[in-house]
């Protein structure tokens, strides 16, 4: 499938060990060495992961999270943090982060992690460009926009609407939307999906309360 993966890491050696686990394992890998260049990659190339390390140069990776989500960017982000970083591993996961490893780590284990993470997206890039009306979905660049303003969806907000898109037209149980979205075998969160639901329509319809886009 050749996943592009964004490796942000300052330490040289950790760096070029993961960067050359990951080529083996088939990922397209770009690296950046800082915190600077690694949210200037992440803002500006098409990933389908990134993986982030805490202490960096220039922005560390909490810096860099909180921006790239603040972009409305909703590409998978791993933290790597260091052991015993209790409060950083909350911190990091409150901020949009996916996942997070603690160094040292396998890296056997961290690939498991990546391929468990991009099992849970439920889009690749590449999906192209879809246009509903005055709503544009840029799958690739994960970007939503409403006659031409930028919508700033959440994360699951996105994967909802990409999984509904490619499904367009279909009707999709919420226990699916739940398995697929939310790793979820049981029925009782329901009320989760319809929360998202109700929060897409707010942003994508002219009038939520008569949705057109999407039904129920
Ligand atoms: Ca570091």
């Amino acid at each position: 499938m050749n996943e592009n993966i964004l490796l942000v890491e300052d330490e040289q050696a950790l760096r070029t060990a993961l960067e050359v686990r990951l080529r083996a394992e088939g990922y397209v890998v770009d690296i950046a060495k800082d915190g600077h260049e690694g949210l200037q990659k992440a803002t500006n190339l098409p990933f389908d992961l990134i993986i982030l390390d805490v202490v960096l140069p220039y922005r560390n990776g909490f810096d860099v999270c909180r921006e790239v989500r603040q972009q409305g960017l909703a590409t998978p982000i791993l933290i790597l943090t260091v052991r015993d970083q209790v409060f950083d591993k909350v911190v990091g996961l409150t901020l949009g982060a996916d996942d997070y490893m603690t160094k040292p780590f396998e890296t056997a284990e961290l690939i498991a992690r990546i391929q468990a993470i991009l099992r849970r997206v439920p889009f690749r890039t590449g999906l192209g460009v879809h246009d509903f009306g005055s709503v544009r979905v840029d799958v690739p660049r994960a970007e939503v926009t409403r006659d031409g303003k930028p919508l700033n969806l959440t994360r699951r907000e996105f994967q909802l609407l990409c999984y509904l898109i490619e499904r367009a037209g279909a009707t999709v149980p919420r226990t699916e939307l739940l398995r697929s979205l939310w790793g979820y075998e049981a029925s009782v969160f329901t009320r989760t999906v319809d929360a998202h639901v109700c929060s897409l329509r707010q942003k994508l319809e002219d009038k939520p309360g008569q949705p057109e886009l999407i039904m129920t």
